[in-house]
């Protein structure tokens, strides 16, 4: 008979599967990472059992002794990592982190501003499918055809005409660095709120190699699990700007300060009881992320990104923008070497599925081909770099690719690469 205390095998051979496919396999989704060892253990800790409804110190069931200082050791390291005055580490996603933060601060009908879906934006940002899209009146700015890169001149003709009360600045597949200043003198030319959603290069950022968007964004949210290499989870953060610019009062009528409205935007205002154990393991990666030998990998995944968009455009595969200042690049398939090929986003991401490179379709700029399909892929350096890869590794890695799709009718030709992946990456174990 079983029991409860019967191993449920069917998962856990599941499980054993992943691990294999994510060991044994290139993984270049530029939104994933691996985390180490001390952080699964603390996501999957006794702390999954706790109920901690509200913060530190201030929570509605007791018990909460220890788990209050797991999340306040995990704000704090939040906080020094980005310089940082202010931060919630219970978002359980990105997207809830926008989330709150849009119930927070904005009304519904208000008018928001954010980077185009289709040149690189998040859907949390105005989507029509997305709730930013269908509580909040979405309008976007986007890249330019010809350079690939953000007009901030357009940027400000797009605010001055629509007058958002948010203005939104982030993305999930833009290659190049943002002009925080410039977009907060933006926000503050039309009395708008400036949020940036730094999710992708939040590692880069907390290590100096980017721009510093807490010093001129009223909000910063970010997940934890892309180049921060912490679990899948969200936060929020603020530097300078307490003050209430909308005067936005609580139900009783009280004027309150922002990171007050900010965390009753999480709980109660889009969640219930905080994950502590994913707490727990953010905390577990804030620490790691303070340390030197993180900034050595943050220096490295940038490195990587160099070199993969250097041998990338060497083979004449087209990099939007023309390059990278971070960890991920957005290729488009449409032409190589100045030919046309009949290679879409879905055709790649099938294909070198099969030679175990992970790699997602994307939309470019002005793309031509539906969402399902795509003209682009999008590739990142974050996990292979946790994985220990060097700039030479990339060249070899753009090699498989090319192989890969100038065959991609030769399974012959693809399970060759494949076995040859499969045997490097052995070289490479992720969790011995
Ligand atoms: N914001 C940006 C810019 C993102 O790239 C992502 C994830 O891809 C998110 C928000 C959403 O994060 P999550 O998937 O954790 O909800």
């Amino acid at each position: 008979t079983t029991t409860t205390r019967t191993r449920d095998a069917q998962i856990f051979d599941l499980i054993a599967k992943e691990q294999h496919r994510q060991e044994s396999g290139i993984e270049l989704i530029a939104s994933e990472n691996f985390v180490s060892p001390q952080v699964m253990e603390a996501a999957g800790s006794v702390l999954t059992n706790k109920y901690a409804e509200g913060l530190p110190g201030k929570r509605y069931y007791g018990g909460c002794e220890v788990v209050d200082q797991v999340e306040q050791i995990a704000i704090d390291r939040a906080k020094e990592l980005f310089g940082a005055t202010w931060a919630n580490v219970q978002p359980h996603s990105g997207a809830q982190a926008n989330t709150a933060v849009f119930l927070a601060t904005l009304k519904p009908g208000d008018t928001i501003l954010g980077f185009d879906l289709s040149h690189g934006g998040h859907l949390t940002h105005g989507s029509p499918v997305n709730i930013s899209g269908k509580y909040f009146r979405p309008t976007f700015y986007g890249v330019e055809q010809e350079t690939g890169v953000i007009n901030y001149d357009v940027v400000e003709e797009t605010a001055q005409r629509e007058k958002p009360k948010m203005l939104i600045c982030g993305a999930s597949a833009y290659s190049r660095d943002w002009d925080y200043a410039r977009l907060r003198a933006i926000a503050d030319s039309v009395g708008a709120l400036m949020l940036a959603d730094v999710s992708h290069p939040a590692g880069l950022i907390a290590k100096g190699l980017l721009n510093d968007p807490l010093e001129h964004a009223h909000i910063v949210t970010t997940t934890t699990h892309k180049t921060l290499r912490g679990t899948r989870g969200g936060m929020i953060m603020m530097r300078n700007d307490f003050e209430n610019p909308f005067g936005l009062k609580t139900p009783k009528g009280d004027l309150r300060m922002m990171s007050s409205l900010l965390d009753s935007g999480v709980f109660p205002g889009t969640q219930g009881g905080p994950l502590e154990h994913i707490i727990a393991a953010k905390a577990v990666a804030f620490g790691e992320a303070l340390t030197d030998d993180f900034y050595d990998y943050a220096v490295q995944v940038r490195a990587n990104a160099l070199a993969m968009a250097k041998a990338f455009t060497e083979k004449g595969y087209r990099i939007i923008s023309g390059g990278t200042d971070n960890h991920l690049m957005l290729i488009d398939l449409r032409t190589k070497g100045g030919a046309a090929t009949s290679l879409t986003g879905k055709l790649a991401e099938n294909t070198l599925i099969k030679a175990d490179i992970t790699i997602n379709k994307n939309m470019v700029p002005f793309d031509d081909k539906s969402p399902m399909v795509t003209s682009g892929m999008r590739v990142g350096t974050a996990a292979m770099t946790t994985r220990g890869l060097k700039e030479a590794d990339m060249e070899l890695i753009v090699d498989y690719i090319d192989e890969v799709l100038m065959n991609h009718d030769n399974d012959v030709k693809i399970s060759a690469v494949r076995e040859k992946i499969n045997a490097w990456m052995k070289a490479f174990p992720l969790y011995a």
